[in-house]
């Protein structure tokens, strides 16, 4: 499917109605890198100020390599999907090693690098020396689907396959780049998935989906996103100089490599008595230890929803369970931690903190 002034269109809007963020103006293939990663999953105004630090923290990728990851992990603090800061980490090792510090601009030495997909290696080759490789993300699905009226189900490899080629099929190979930037642009301004401008839209008089009122329906996509639900209980074990017991997280799973308290998870909620019973079983502490316990927190991440409570635990003692340690306030503030746990820190101790200094006045 090919139309002769889709691109003239799309980079002639994007020429005036692009927004200026700091990646598009360098061909950097580094900085283009940190950024695509930090967007992944993550609206431009959250992830902006990421994007700032890193670069301003780490010029070279030779100086994110040289980073201990517990200082990058906790550089990334907030922006979720840990596992995005680790491949970083990764890559940027791998990049100094193999590439003396030279950050590939070639889609097939791209591919090959850890973390870095089909999507990432066509923005960066394309963006930082105008390989003419079209990107395929979700703005970009979703203008080609609703412009061509087509149907395919975009989370089957058929709609990948058809997508693609219809990306590439339309790309002016001198501007690569523009026409690559303009597209997603386009659909993340114009062609939005709820409220497309349409009455406004460049493309309106070509478009199947506005000629047929099937902007609602298109794109098609009919992968369903299962959600796991899970139950975490952390115990903070307090001592009496008001340090706390945290470890890292290893293995697998979710927040990998991030601090966290000791955790008893369970496949439903606890009721109170099997709580405290289970917790009796668990560490051997008595009911007079537990201080305080917290509301349920909900915690969503894409493919699991987690409740959390916190159960605030008095212990004299470093409890014998592998791998807490104690930490004072100030150095738990400076390890890197999911975001939960650095609010509930941050907000369970500033108001104790507050509230003693209140009845001391
Ligand atoms: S007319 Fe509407 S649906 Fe078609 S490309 Fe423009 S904004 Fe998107």
């Amino acid at each position: 499917m090919k139309n002769t002034h889709f691109s003239t269109l799309l980079i002639d809007w994007y020429k005036s109605h692009h927004r200026d963020l700091p990646w598009r103006n360098t061909q950097n293939p580094y900085f283009i890198w940190l950024s695509e990663v930090i967007l992944q999953q993550t609206r431009v105004k959250q992830g902006l100020p990421y994007y700032q630090k890193f670069v301003t923290t780490y010029p070279t990728v030779k100086d994110l390599a040289e980073a201990p990851l517990d200082e990058v992990l906790r550089l990334w603090q907030g922006l979720g999907y840990y596992s995005r800061a680790r491949n970083l980490h990764t890559t940027a090792k791998d990049v100094l090693a193999q590439y003396n510090g030279n950050f590939p601009t070639n889609y097939e030495q791209l591919l090959a690098l850890k973390g870095i997909g089909k999507y990432t290696a066509a923005a960066i080759a394309s963006f930082a020396a105008n390989a003419p490789i079209a990107v395929l993300d979700g703005n970009v699905y979703r203008v080609l689907a609703r412009f061509f009226g087509n149907d395919t189900d975009i989370a089957s490899p058929a709609g990948e396959k058809v997508f693609r080629e219809i990306a590439q099929t339309n790309l002016p190979p001198q501007e690569a780049a523009i026409y690559n930037q303009a597209l997603m642009e386009f659909g993340a301004l114009q062609c939005t998935p709820q409220n497309p401008d349409c009455l406004f839209c460049p493309l309106q008089k070509d478009c199947a989906a506005y000629n047929t009122g099937k902007q609602n329906e298109l794109p098609v996509k009919n992968k369903k996103i299962k959600i796991k639900q899970r139950y975490f209980y952390y115990l903070i074990f307090q001592s009496e100089e008001g340090k706390i017991a945290l470890k890292k997280r290893n293995g697998k799973g979710i927040w990998e490599g991030l601090y966290d308290f000791f955790l008893i998870e369970n496949e439903a909620s606890y009721t109170e008595i099997a709580l405290y019973d289970t917790l009796q079983e668990a560490t051997g502490i008595e009911l007079q230890q537990i201080i305080a316990k917290s509301n349920t927190f909900s915690h969503q991440l894409t493919h699991q929803r987690i409740e959390i409570i916190f159960v605030h635990i008095r212990s004299s003692e470093l409890p014998n369970f592998k791998d807490l340690q104690w930490y004072s306030l100030e150095e738990a503030h400076l390890l890197p931690k999911p975001i939960i746990i650095a609010n509930y820190i941050d907000q369970y101790f500033r108001k104790k903190q507050k509230n003693n200094k209140k009845t001391t006045e």
